[in-house]
């Protein structure tokens, strides 16, 4: 008769220590548009923050404005 009992099995997973390192990267130069611009005529508007360029119509032929 046989007898086998032989796995003895230890639950010795491997411990990860953390990945904690590293934030979010800094934007290098640049920034948020700080005008809107009519792309049919040219027109330019100061933009305004929290407001979406594509909010404001230019005065002159009502196209909705695009940031840059
Ligand atoms: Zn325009």
């Amino acid at each position: 008769m046989a007898a086998g009992r032989g796995r003895g099995g230890g639950g010795r997973g491997m411990g990860g220590s953390g990945r904690g390192m590293g934030g979010p990267p800094q934007t290098a130069g640049g920034g948020p548009p700080t005008k809107c611009v009519c792309p049919q005529c040219g027109y330019e508007a100061p933009k305004k923050r929290g407001l979406p360029c594509r909010n404001m119509k230019c005065p002159k032929c009502g196209t909705p404005l695009v940031g840059e």
